[in-house]
Order: structure tokens, then C-alpha cells, then sequence
């Protein structure tokens, strides 16, 4: 392919260490909803979606509605939860530092939570200025539209960029936007990450990955 033009990270799972915490506040948040679900059953099912993904995903498959606080009281619970709790992905630090080309964020998540993560992280210094929420387009992933509009705010070529995901829906977004994906096998399994140019388990591993997606 060309030279690599822009690599776009996903946030959750990825460069802030969020998902089996958020998946455990979800978990917990929809039980006392009224669906009695597990924090391994929405990583599964939820992972890399947006919160009003969920919220359809759930109404239809129990037939019930959701309260219009439902999102208040998730992001309350999960904010006290990043605050004492999170971390930064192992090894994501040591790769940003590597990094000699343009980057960004584009994640799922709202711009508060997206803030908050990189605040308690400190990882913000990393991406301002260079930060994409799923609130700025209509369709969340699986949907092409926030890596699209990334790539469009940057001036990069979509066949230029490389997004690094850790879900089925980023990879199938990524996949759609007619971009270069790499996998992260954290939480999901590789086999789950069907489509991906190429796994990788640690992230010590994404430098040379890229600088082969160069080549
Ligand atoms: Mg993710």
C-alpha cells in the first residue's frame, strides 16, 4: 500500500485499559434495569458499540424500555470507576512515543468519557486536538462514519490509514471505511477479529506491524 498516512486508535481496549471495567458497570447497570446480563456477555455482545446500541440491542431482544436515565446513571458509575481504576493499556505509552507519523483517537464513546479516560490516564497531551467521539457523526461503529470523518478532518485518504481495534464492530467499521486494520487480541479473541490485515497480542508488536504495512 502507500505509505501509511495516519494511524487512527481506538480508545477503549486499546489505548486506555476500559473495557472489562466498563463492560462490569454495563453488566451491572442493566441488571438493576431489568436484564440480567454479565460483564463477559457485553463484551461480547456490546463491545465497541455505542451506548445507544446497546439501548437498542436490549429493548429488543427483552421487550422492555430502558428509562431515559439510563446513560446518566452508567457514565456516573463508570466515571467513579475510571477514577480510581484505570489504567492505560500496557505498553500503548512506549508505541505513541515510537511513532513518527500523524495520529488520532476516534472511539464509541461520548467526548466527556473519551476526556476523562485520557485525563486520569494521563495520556491527553497525546491526542489533543486529534480526538474523534461517535457524537460527532450519525452512525456509530460498525458503521464507517467516524474513522471517514477522522481521515476527512486530516486530510488523509482513507486508503492511506491504519485503525488499531480491539472489536469485531471497529474492525468491520474499519474494514468499511476502506482502511487498513489491525487487530488487538485483548479481550476478543483473534479468530473474532475476522477481516483484521493482521492480530497481534501485545502491543510491543504494533510498531513493526506498521512499519511493514509500509513497505
Ligand atoms: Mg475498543
Amino acid at each position: 500500500m502507500a505509505p501509511v498516512g495516519l494511524v487512527i486508535f481506538d480508545n477503549d481496549g486499546v489505548v486506555v485499559d476500559s473495557e472489562l471495567l466498563a463492560n462490569e458497570v454495563l453488566a451491572a447497570v442493566l441488571t438493576g434495569e431489568g436484564y440480567p446480563v454479565t460483564a463477559d456477555e457485553c463484551i461480547r455482545d456490546f463491545m465497541g458499540g455505542s451506548l445507544d446500541g446497546v439501548r437498542s440491542t436490549v429493548e429488543e431482544r427483552a421487550g422492555l424500555e430502558l428509562p431515559s436515565t439510563f446513560a446518566e446513571r452508567y457514565h456516573d458509575r463508570l466515571f467513579e470507576a475510571f477514577s480510581t481504576r484505570l489504567r492505560p493499556v500496557a505498553g500503548i505509552t512506549g508505541v505513541l512515543d515510537a511513532l513518527e507519523g500523524p495520529y488520532c483517537l476516534a472511539s464509541s464513546g461520548t467526548v466527556e468519557r473519551i476526556n476523562r479516560s485520557l485525563a486520569v490516564t494521563g495520556l491527553g497531551s497525546y491526542f489533543e486536538g486529534r480526538i474523534f467521539s461517535a457524537d460527532m457523526v450519525r452512525r456509530a461503529k460498525p458503521a464507517p462514519d467516524l474513522f471517514l470523518h477522522a481521515a476527512a478532518a486530516l486530510s488523509v485518504d482513507p486508503s492511506r490509514c491504519v485503525v488499531v481495534e480491539d472489536s469485531p464492530n471497529g474492525v468491520r467499521a474499519g474494514l468499511a471505511a476502506g482502511m487498513k486494520v489491525l487487530g488487538y487480541a485483548a479481550l476478543t479473541p483473534a479468530a473474532r477479529l475476522g477481516g483484521a490485515h493482521a492480530t497481534f497480542g501485545d502491543m510491543g508488536e504494533l510498531p513493526g506491524l506498521l512499519r511493514g504495512l509500509d513497505d
